[in-house]
């Protein structure tokens, strides 16, 4: 029995000193898709913004790319919960629960919520080679091409999957829908024209409309945007779509039973990072809104995530839109 009770003592001594001396070792951010899309973009600006409040450690990058984030995601969930591997993941964490049957991680309980980073809009977009000019004559190129319209999208949960899906149920228009595994791969094809349309996040986008690559015709928001490369875009509501409202999140998780002390100090970084004037800059630039200090609360966090699970499992059942 004392045997037993020095143990549990060393065990509990050994945790201790593992969050006074944590970060000690490089930190990894898992984003759960392409290198060079708009996730992507995020953690690595992200990754910056950290190095200094976490103490000067490495913060690397790791694209666990496939099936829509769950990948990545599902890797995080049993990684080792030491606060050295972290998930960056966006409105998936939400929608993923309602359009994907088998989902191999719980979202409410698999994770440590450790704060939101920023909000993104969503642009609709198409190939340069588009013949249409405005969107009453893209919709009219789409009902003319029916049954030969390519959409691409990041994969099955991921948000151009979500934004694509309301988007075709709401023009009762039926697409091919082409998977790939980022917005990153999927960008590349639509500027080389193998695929016509996509409906993908600012970060991703905005460089891309400003350098004339590809078309852009309305925003998925509800008002319009001020960033320069995106101000003249139209709103789908505007448009005639009416509710059609899709704007992404970004929030960061740590795998369930991280100890208390490490979430502490990964939270209080966040915070840090979230008001650093250069990746407030980078993330303006691209047309995302970095969040204010309640909303990197965990526990605002886990709140909004499980609102957000509530508001769109019911428009992705009726849009029928649900995959395996
Ligand atoms: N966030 C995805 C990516 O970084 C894109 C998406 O969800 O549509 O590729």
């Amino acid at each position: 029995m004392k045997k037993l009770v020095t143990l549990v003592a060393l065990a509990a001594v050994a945790v201790c000193s593992q969050a006074a001396d944590f970060p000690s070792k490089p930190v990894s951010i898992v984003v759960p898709f392409s290198a060079g899309g708009p996730t992507d973009r995020v953690a690595r600006d992200l990754a910056e913004a950290l190095r200094k409040p976490l103490g000067g450690v490495s913060i690397v990058v790791d694209n666990v790319a496939g099936a829509g984030s769950s990948i990545g995601s599902a890797k995080v969930a049993r990684a080792t919960p030491d606060g050295y591997t972290l998930l960056l993941n966006h409105i998936g964490m939400a929608t993923m629960p309602g359009l994907v049957r088998n989902l191999p991680f719980k979202v409410d309980s698999d994770f440590e919520y450790l704060g939101m980073v920023n909000e993104v809009p969503m642009t609709l977009v198409t190939k340069p080679s588009m013949p249409a000019n405005n969107y009453k004559e893209l919709t009219a190129w789409l009902a003319q091409n029916k049954g030969k319209v390519n959409l691409g999208n990041a994969g099955v949960g991921s948000a151009s999957h979500l934004c694509g899906l309301l988007f075709q149920s709401a023009l009762q228009s039926d697409m091919t829908t082409v998977p790939y595994k980022g917005a990153a791969p999927a960008m590349t094809d639509l500027i080389g024209g193998q695929i016509d349309l996509m409906c993908d996040q600012t970060t991703n986008t905005s460089g891309q409309i400003e350098a004339k690559k590809v078309k852009a015709f309305a925003v998925a928001s509800s008002k319009r945007l001020t960033t320069p490369a995106l101000k003249d875009l139209p709103t789908l509501q505007e448009l005639g779509l009416k509710d059609f409202e899709v704007t992404i999140w970004h929030g960061l998780y740590a795998p369930k039973g991280t100890p208390p002390d490490v979430l502490a100090k990964l939270n209080a970084a966040l915070k840090v990072a979230l008001k650093d004037p250069d990746f407030i800059k980078k993330q303006e630039g691209l047309g995302a809104v970095v969040v204010n200090d309640k909303r990197v609360e965990p526990a605002e966090h886990k709140k909004y995530v499980l609102a957000e699970i509530a508001k769109w499992s019911p428009i992705i059942k009726a849009a029928g839109v649900y995959a395996d």
